[in-house]
């Protein structure tokens, strides 16, 4: 099976052609040059000029279109929010958990587990699970349910991983907990990413997770102690190791635009995933939603606790990330690493997340207004305006 992506402005981590094709055989990339293009395919889709960009892959996603995998735990449901998010030019994701019940946790697993065998092009490719807590620091709770918030607990943990069947890719832990280390350990030992999250670690207390096997910030800045001038916190560590990568929810809520600006500038943008951290509201009107068993009101796309008004989530989806990262000045191709190839090295996935020979096939060709027109995972159109 070959396609042909013709007469559009392809952008990679590398580079930008204007005027160029991509040539796909077998749900790999073959070929990406510069029109005309001479060669044969049996599928030929003109982009008419558009941008043709890396799909964009989230790794912080909680449920989009009414449903959420902490809530939705059957696999008919994963595959569904699988579909939603291809519109959006997700071309693979994360499924994310919130703090809840160990059995719930394993029935999320297992329906992700299993959806992940179902799936045969039904939109964007399921990489796995992210536990965000429950392992997290009550005190830095945000919007997840400090009732089913667990102190580290080893056996427990690995009874949760073993029994999902290495469907868990990442976990989101406060390092600073009592156990936490531990925790750390085994997960790396298992190629389990670590994400330092929703703790109230200090600077010294960050360097040492890092050291221990921290590779990731879960949504840095928010659920994490204050940056101050002389408490830096976690935040400042995880900034200055060169191996972690920082999420960042670029809704410019969550963060101000010249915050995001700082990360980006400081870090660069190879370090740099842009997550949603979106929720069943994603998609959806205005109204009352829930997250971890509590309640959410929706305004204005905004999510917050009904009880706290902490903000809980949120209703951005990857397009809109990447255009709001360009409005910032930067460029197509920085864009791009922010949204496909950094988030897909920080679950250590290769040739996955950039147009380049011998990666997959996973393409979003977006308008002028980074509207998402196709999207294609290896090679298939799983999305058609
Ligand atoms: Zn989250």
């Amino acid at each position: 099976m070959s396609m042909v992506i013709r007469n559009g402005v392809v952008v990679t981590s590398l580079r930008v052609i204007e005027r160029g094709y991509i040539l796909i055989r077998n749900g790999v990339i073959a070929e990406v040059g510069k029109e005309p293009f001479s060669g044969y395919a049996e599928e030929v889709i003109d982009a008419e000029g558009m941008l043709i960009v890396p799909g964009f892959i989230d790794t912080h996603t909680h449920g989009i279109g009414g449903l959420d995998f902490t809530a939705n735990r059957d696999p008919e449901s994963v595959l569904k929010m699988a579909k939603s998010y291809a519109r959006h030019g997700i071309t693979a994701f994360l499924a994310s958990t919130v703090a809840a019940p160990l059995e719930v946790l394993e029935e999320a697993c297992r329906a992700v587990r299993e959806a992940i065998d179902m799936w045969r092009g039904e939109g964007a490719k399921i990489l796995g699970v992210h536990l965000e807590g429950p392992y997290t620091n009550p005190e830095m709770a945000g919007a997840q349910n400090k009732a089913w918030i667990r102190k580290p607990d080893l056996e427990e943990f690995k009874r949760l991983v073993e029994s999902c069947r290495g469907v868990v890719k990442q976990v989101t832990i406060a390092p600073e907990l009592p156990g936490a280390d531990k925790l750390i350990t085994y997960a790396r030992s298992r190629g389990i990413i670590v994400s330092a999250g929703h703790t109230n670690a200090s600077y010294e207390e960050g360097l040492k997770a890092v050291k221990l096997g921290v590779t990731k910030a879960n949504h840095l800045f928010n659920g994490m102690t204050r940056f101050h001038h002389r408490e830096p916190g976690i935040a400042l560590a995880l900034l200055q190791s060169p191996n972690v990568y920082l999420e960042i929810i670029a809704d410019f809520i969550h963060l101000h635009p010249a915050v995001v600006k700082m990360v980006i500038d400081y870090a660069t943008p190879k370090r740099v995933v842009l997550v949603t951290d979106s929720i069943a509201a994603t998609d959806m009107s205005d109204g009352i939603y829930e997250l971890g068993g509590l309640k959410v009101i929706v305004e204005k796309g905004v999510c917050r606790l009904a009880d706290t008004g902490v903000l809980a989530g949120s209703t951005l989806t990857m397009d809109e990330a990447f255009k709001n990262i360009a409005s910032l000045g930067y460029s197509l191709q920085e864009a791009a690493i922010m949204t496909s190839l950094a988030p897909a090295k920080s679950l250590g996935i290769e040739r996955l997340g950039d147009i380049e020979v011998g990666y997959s096939a996973d393409i979003a060709i977006l308008d002028k207004d980074f509207r998402v027109v196709k999207t294609i995972v290896s090679g298939e159109i799983v999305y058609e305006k």
